[in-house]
């Protein structure tokens, strides 16, 4: 086995724990007397009173509101953020801004080589190797996620194929040309290269794509393993966020993924309390410390997602900590008719049992006093007429043993519903008060 780092990808647990506080401390003081945010925040704790990791839970989180609010102040555009000379920034990122005024990200050149070092123990541990020629097949824009792949791509040796300002046409064109051995993509968009390439009669598995780097959306299990059969790949899944970073990336065993250490302080905590760290199994909320990030320190940012705990240990011998799953977003979680739903459970299920789903949408709506949740699905062009009514009806079957939820099916015609070249939107809470982002 090989790592990216061979002394901190097998460190002992107990000393990452005293490299993590350590750390901690350092970035907590530093936050403090170098940020706005922090100096208001922090007031009256002393950096000397956290003497172990129980004693950081007593710290407050930071939640992204907190970060807009204080952007407002000056140097514009990123106010009491800042955590270093505005003169020293050398790049803009920001949020997509679908939750609200989008945050806006400063790295120094020192802030960014310490996020592309995080990124390189992403890509190396899901076997990304100099041999690799990847394609990357998005405009990068002012967000962060692809730059920071282009650049750790870079770092590992691998040559980069940027494959922006192009239709899905002209990707799949130009993957066939420079014979592409990787590529990294959001699940959805994997799907629909896929889609795009079988429609113009050109098996994907064709394309020679070796190795598949996931990010952007929750990857049920069922979706991974669909993509690695359309394709004949590997295929990773990783987690981060532009305020946090990536900060857990799956290996070659494919069970779970682990925390990138020493780099980030993650804890998993009770969704409803945010203060107890959860057990091997239980599913909590990630709160994120980015431990070297001087540029934009940020203290315990609540990421807002749902995650399993997993157990210690992993078959590739590193020493990090696990996640067994990252069940998406806790704003996408709802309550419908009572009972606790979510979008990604229904994913699961259709990419595990209904491979004849080519795409499909959950629009829950308001009718009198009911809650009535849909699913539109649409079918492969391949399903004969007569097939349609038993598929839908085994579709609510498994639905309702999966979510516990009566789901009106409609089947759409081919090509009817919407296709995403970022991030899928398939679940629509109609509801009022309900936010769709
Ligand atoms: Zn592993």
């Amino acid at each position: 086995m090989s790592y990216w780092n061979p002394y901190l990808d097998t460190l002992d647990r107990q000393e990452l724990s005293r490299i993590e506080l350590s750390y901690f401390r350092t970035i907590f003081s530093y936050a403090k007397e170098h940020t706005r945010l922090y100096h208001d925040k922090l007031k009256g704790i002393d950096p000397a009173s956290i003497r172990s990791l129980e004693d950081v839970k007593k710290l407050p989180l930071t939640d992204k509101m907190e970060l807009r609010e204080y952007q407002e102040m000056a140097p514009h555009p990123y106010g009491g953020i800042l955590g270093r000379d505005i003169e020293e920034v050398t790049a803009f990122r920001q949020t997509s801004g679908t939750t609200g005024k989008p945050v806006y990200v400063p790295e120094t050149y020192e802030s960014w080589q310490w996020r592309i070092e995080a990124w390189c123990h992403i890509m190396y541990m899901a076997g990304f190797r100099p041999r690799h020629r990847i394609f990357l097949p998005f405009g990068y824009n002012v967000y962060v996620a692809f730059w920071e792949g282009h650049y750790a791509a870079e770092k590992l040796g691998c040559e980069l194929v940027p494959g922006g300002a192009l239709d899905t046409k002209g990707r799949i064109h130009k993957i066939i040309e420079t014979r592409a051995t990787a590529m990294m993509n959001t699940p959805t968009y994997g799907l629909h290269i896929a889609e795009e390439a079988t429609n113009m009669g050109i098996d994907p598995k064709s394309l020679g794509i070796e190795r598949m780097l996931c990010a952007g959306e929750p990857m049920p299990e069922a979706t991974r393993k669909k993509l690695e059969g359309l394709y004949g790949c590997h295929v990773f899944d990783h987690i981060g966020g532009t305020e946090p970073c990536a900060w857990a990336g799956m290996c070659e065993v494919k069970e779970g993924l682990h925390l990138i250490e020493p780099f980030f302080l993650v804890e998993i905590l009770d969704r409803e309390t945010l203060q107890r760290e959860v057990e091997e199994g239980e599913i909590g909320v990630a709160v994120v410390t980015p431990l070297g990030r001087r540029s934009f320190p940020l203290i315990r940012f609540n990421t807002k997602d749902l995650v399993r705990k997993s157990k210690g240990s992993c078959a590739c011998g590193r020493t990090s900590q696990k996640i067994s799953e990252v069940m998406g977003r806790i704003d996408d979680l709802r309550k419908i008719r009572g009972v606790l739903f979510s979008p990604k459970t229904v994913e699961e299920i259709i990419r595990k049992e209904f491979p004849q789903v080519e795409e499909f949408e959950i629009v829950v709506e308001r009718r009198g006093l009911m809650d009535v949740v849909m699913l539109r699905a649409e079918l492969t062009p391949a399903v004969p007429v007569g097939s349609i009514d038993p598929v839908r009806e085994q579709l609510k079957e498994s639905l309702k043993i999966g979510t516990n939820l009566s789901f009106h099916v409609i089947i759409e015609p081919p090509g009817s519903l919407p296709r995403y070249q970022l991030k899928g939107k398939r679940f629509k809470d109609m509801r009022e008060g309900q936010r769709n982002d």
